[in-house]
């Protein structure tokens, strides 16, 4: 496996506080790789700087072999790095169909119109099938459960035809059965994406999880399995609260 995402010697300081404090941080073409870390370690803000939200202090982050610094949120996106966030992007009054029609308008805008609108098209089907929503096609988004909602976004996600994906706890509030759904979606997305998910639910990750990464007091703390991370004293104490 290749490196898709290098992130090297990243520290952001916010007013004089250290949130991101000598991250290295790679990830492989393909990978399902987790993210976790107690309230406050930095992981929001890791992935703000992967995407451009946040501009970092020192250090690089390189996509597929290419520095971002300087590119902007936008071209970040251009690139292949899409992100969902903890609130909501959908657009309530308009259907499931709609919604990603609208977000995958939104990839090579340079086509022409003709092969732009092909494209389109195959990027809808292609999330309406992955996603398992095209029973609810014809459906406002505002009507939606909260487990189909984060779908849709999931969706419109992939619809934008990104490379990496980065997942920001998509499986919060939801039910179990909503919660195994999402599981097998993520593996499934991850046989032809790269995926980064910020996740709590350790139920979760042992069902779901090959590689796990820590991040406390904006550091790297382990990286490993699920089981390698969990027997870890330092992150029963920091983590599990034990
Ligand atoms: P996590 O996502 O792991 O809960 P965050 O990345 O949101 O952690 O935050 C890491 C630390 O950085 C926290 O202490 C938070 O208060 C601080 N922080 C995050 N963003 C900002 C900001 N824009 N200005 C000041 N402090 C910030």
């Amino acid at each position: 496996m290749t490196a898709l995402l290098e992130v090297r010697d990243l520290s952001v300081v916010f007013d004089g506080f250290r949130a991101i404090d000598g991250v290295d941080f790679t990830v492989d073409s393909g990978e399902l790789r987790f993210l976790i870390g107690p309230n406050g370690a930095g992981k929001t803000t890791l992935i703000d700087i992967i995407t451009g939200l946040t501009k970092p202090t020192t250090g690089t982050v390189v996509f597929d072999g290419n520095s971002l610094a300087g590119k902007r949120e936008h071209e970040r996106v251009r690139l292949g790095i899409g992100r969902t966030f903890q609130t909501s992007v959908v657009f309530e009054d308009l259907t499931v169909l709609e919604n990603l029609d609208l977000a995958a308008s939104f990839r090579r805008p340079l086509w022409s119109l003709l092969r732009r609108r092909k494209g389109v098209i195959a990027a809808v089907e292609q999330a309406l099938e992955t996603t398992g929503l095209a029973d609810l096609a014809p459906r406002k988004a505002g009507v939606l459960s909260h487990g189909q909602r984060q779908w849709l976004e999931i969706g419109m996600l992939i619809a934008q035809g990104p490379r990496l994906l980065l997942l920001d706890e998509p499986v919060a509030g939801m039910s179990s059965d909503e919660r195994a759904r999402t599981g097998e979606l993520l593996t499934s997305i991850a046989k032809d994406h790269t995926v980064i998910v910020i996740e709590h639910d350790m139920e979760f990750l042992r069902r779901y999880a090959s590689q796990v990464t820590v991040l406390h007091e904006g550091k790297v703390l382990i990286e490993g399995s699920v089981d390698e991370v969990r027997a870890d004293p330092r992150v029963q104490e920091v983590y599990l609260g034990r």
